[in-house]
C-alpha cells in the first residue's frame, strides 16, 4: 500500500495489528475518523489509554474488573462453593446473560496450548488448586470449550484436584465441539449449565 502520508501510514499500520484487521480495514477506519470531530478520536484513543493502565483482574477469580474485588465474587447472594472454570471475560459474560448460574467464576486466562507456546503455568491454575485443596469449593464446574486446548486444560486440572473432596462437573454439551462458548445461544446454554455431567462421564465419551 502507497501511502501520501507517514501520519496516515503510521495510524494504519497501528491499526492492523488488530486481530481481525486487514490493511484495508484499518485505512477504513482511519478515513473515517478523519470526518469525524476531532474529540471523537481524542476520546478514543484516552478510553484505550485509560483502560489498559488502569484495568485490574479480580484478586479471587481473576476476571477484569474495576474492583480488587468483581461485582460476582462480592455478590453475598451468589455461591462461592460452586466454581465455574472458564477462559475469559467473554465466557463469564456469556454464562451470565444466560442467567441460569448463580455460582462464582475462576477465569484462566487462556487455554493450554502447545502450539502457541501456551503452558499451565501461564495460566491461573494455581490459585484454583489452592481454592480446592483448601476446601473452598464444593463443585467445580469445567466450561471451557470443547476444542483440543480446552480439553487438555480440563484434564490438567481435573488431575490437579483428582484428591481432593470436590465434585466435578461439565457443562452438557449441546454446543457441537469445537463451537466456542460465547457464540452458543443462550438458551442452549443456558440448558447446558442446568444439565450439568460429572466431568469423569465427559472422558469416557
Ligand atoms: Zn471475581
Amino acid at each position: 500500500m502507497d501511502f501520501s502520508s507517514k501520519l496516515l501510514e503510521n495510524a494504519v499500520n497501528e491499526m492492523s495489528q488488530l486481530p481481525g484487521i486487514g490493511k484495508r480495514t484499518a485505512l477504513r477506519l482511519v478515513l473515517h475518523m478523519l470526518k469525524q470531530p476531532q474529540e471523537q478520536t481524542s476520546q478514543l484513543a484516552a478510553a484505550l489509554e485509560k483502560m489498559r493502565n488502569e484495568i485490574n483482574f479480580c484478586k479471587n477469580c481473576h476476571n477484569i474488573s474495576d474492583l480488587t474485588l468483581c461485582e460476582i465474587c462480592a455478590n453475598p447472594g451468589r455461591n462461592e462453593k460452586q466454581v465455574c472454570v472458564v477462559e475469559d471475560i467473554r465466557d463469564v459474560m456469556a454464562i451470565e446473560n444466560t442467567s441460569q448460574y448463580r455460582g462464582h467464576y475462576h477465569v484462566l486466562g487462556g487455554k493450554i496450548s502447545p502450539m502457541d507456546g501456551i503452558g499451565p503455568g501461564d495460566l491461573n491454575i494455581p490459585s484454583l488448586v489452592d481454592k480446592v485443596s483448601n476446601g473452598q469449593v464444593e463443585e467445580l464446574i469445567f466450561a471451557l470449550s470443547s476444542t483440543m486446548e480446552g480439553d487438555t486444560t480440563n484434564f490438567y486440572i481435573y488431575k490437579q484436584i483428582e484428591g481432593f473432596n470436590v465434585l466435578s462437573t461439565t457443562i452438557a454439551r449441546g454446543i457441537s465441539v469445537g463451537d466456542e462458548l460465547e457464540y452458543a445461544d443462550e438458551v442452549t446454554l443456558g440448558r447446558s449449565i442446568l444439565n450439568r455431567i460429572p466431568f469423569e462421564t465427559s472422558l469416557k465419551s
